[in-house]
């Protein structure tokens, strides 16, 4: 199942099959286009899901928009996020989260987002990178036993693919289909989701994110772009989710924030929030994305972005292993991205845990905890959080100073990521270095070569002293230090295929 050098491009309908068109599986097809690879991404459904989910997304994802082409008019609709603060029953504040604002990524790091509307964006910009998307019939079968795998739709369709990627969501049928089985964090609570559509500004509604950690009613309010806002409450032992989707219901729990008469219900649904992540995120030519591969509760606003993590960290390792790099690169895929995302559920599901507290006992010594450790942070100089602090990649495809994003500086008048497009990028400090071997061979490759002193803007990316920095396609830093040293350790890893 893992042979990948015995075909060729004409042996298979397409080079791969993306299951799923939501955000995910429609990030992927979009990147994957972007590199020429023939893509085809297959959705049961016609229409984008209609439910409230994601509202939130972070700096790194508009990037990866950026790269599809359609961040900038995306930014147009958005809401910049300034925070999120955790509140108790009276409303004094436990935790204070504030955004930095833009960040040296280019984007603003948090903003609010209506996903029907970015979701209608992301895939008229999938199509415009010409993907081929094919809706209404879902994927029924998948054989991989082969160096060719064969996908039947319900229709009865087949398609012969090099690759399947499963962005098939919370019950993918391609997770079941490989076998993966879910790592369990314990957490499950069901949770009321609610769109409202304000009729006009309401000067008694926060304009940053609220936690209520209320043990009476846990909730959640999100400034969403105008004219919308979302609130989420818990539901308490024995409540019947239908008997909590009523406009009547809403109305009720929405009284204490919302003067009557002020909004419409647009949409609403209860939700159990779970912590999972898959053990398997591969089986041969056959890997999972997104929800597909990992569930967390939405407290930080990062399963979509997780999942577009996923896809950003894919596409370029399928675009290289199709143009002849080892099979075992795909391997780093889940080596990679499971640390990561770790970190990111562990961390939903604790702040989960500090916020469905109902026992008022326990929410008592809660508060008290915070409020202490809040004073000892305002005694302290250190700045206080803005975020959760997200490990480094880790492993053969980064080197000394590598695993972070890299800083995506204004080039030439243009962004950084614009100047580059989907390709590996070395910045030397010196130009003489740009007629050196090592230089010389990264071009070779295909690979964007600037020097540092010819764009005094690249300067952040080398830091204190450094000769060379490379960064992989998908933007995270590869390493910094020696030229020829960073060279030799991105040869060896395979990761790079010649031009
Ligand atoms: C209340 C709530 C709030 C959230 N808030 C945020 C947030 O603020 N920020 C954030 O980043 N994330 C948030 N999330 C998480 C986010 O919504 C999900 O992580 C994201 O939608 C997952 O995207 P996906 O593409 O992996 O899966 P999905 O969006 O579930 O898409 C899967 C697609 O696969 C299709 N499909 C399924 N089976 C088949 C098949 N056999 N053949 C073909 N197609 C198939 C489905 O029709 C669907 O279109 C929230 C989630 C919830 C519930």
């Amino acid at each position: 199942m893992s042979d990948t050098s015995a075909t060729t491009d004409t042996d298979t309908d397409t080079d791969v099959v993306v299951v799923g068109f939501g955000p995910v599986g429609a990030t992927l097809a979009g990147l994957l286009a972007k590199r020429g690879v023939r893509t085809v991404v297959v959705d049961r459904e016609i229409d984008i899901y209609p439910l409230p989910r994601a509202a939130h997304v972070d700096h790194e994802i508009m990037r990866i928009m950026q790269e599809l082409g359609c961040a900038d008019e995306m930014l147009a609709e958005m809401r910049p996020n300034s925070g999120m603060d955790f509140l108790s029953a009276t409303h004094d504040v436990l935790l204070s989260m504030r955004s930095p604002g833009e960040t040296v990524l280019g984007w603003p790091a948090s903003l609010f987002i209506n996903q029907p509307r970015f979701e209608a964006q992301l895939r008229t910009a999938v199509r415009r990178l010409g993907a081929d998307v094919r809706l209404g019939s879902g994927v029924a079968e998948i054989d991989a036993d082969g160096s060719i795998v064969r996908v039947t739709l319900d229709d009865g369709t087949l398609l012969t693919t090099r690759f399947v990627v499963g962005c098939d969501g919370a019950r993918s049928f391609t997770r079941r289909a490989i076998g993966a089985s879910m790592h369990d964090l314990q957490f499950e609570e069901p949770w009321l989701v609610v769109d409202l559509v304000l009729h006009r500004p309401v000067a008694s509604l926060p304009t940053t994110a609220l936690q209520v950690c209320d043990p009476a009613r846990p909730h959640t309010l999100v400034p969403m772009p105008e004219p919308r806002f979302r609130f989420e409450f818990m539901l308490l032992p024995g409540e019947n989710p239908a008997d909590m989707q009523t406009p009547e219901m809403v109305s009720e729990l929405t009284a204490g924030w919302l003067p009557a008469g002020v909004a419409d219900l647009e949409r609403c649904a209860v939700y159990t929030f779970h912590g999972l992540v898959a053990q398997q995120w591969r089986s041969g030519r056959v890997l999972l994305a997104g929800d597909a591969a990992h569930q967390m509760p939405p407290f930080l606003g990062q399963g979509m972005c997780s999942g577009m993590r996923d896809a950003a960290n894919l596409a370029w390792k399928l675009r290289a292993v199709l143009d002849g790099a080892p099979d075992a690169l795909l391997d780093s895929y889940q080596a990679e991205r499971e640390p990561h995302v770790r970190a990111i559920v562990d961390a939903a599901v604790g702040f989960g845990r500090i916020i469905c507290t109902l026992d008022a006992e326990q929410a008592a010594g809660r508060d008290a905890a915070m409020l202490a450790e809040r004073a000892a942070a305002a005694d302290s100089p250190a700045p206080a959080p803005s975020g959760i602090p997200l490990p480094a990649l880790d492993g053969s495809l980064v080197a000394t100073g590598g695993g972070k994003p890299a800083v995506q500086p204004i080039v030439d008048g243009q962004r950084l990521d614009d100047l580059v497009g989907p390709h590996w990028l070395v910045i030397v400090a010196d130009t003489a270095a740009l007629v050196d071997g090592p230089a010389q061979w990264w071009s070779s490759t295909g690979a964007t070569v600037l020097s540092a002193h010819d764009h005094p803007t690249l300067l952040p990316l080398l830091g204190d002293g450094a000769v060379a920095t490379i960064v992989r396609p998908d933007r995270y830093v590869f390493g910094v230090g020696e030229l020829h040293e960073l060279t030799a350790v991105a040869q060896q890893s395979g990761a790079v295929p010649r031009d």
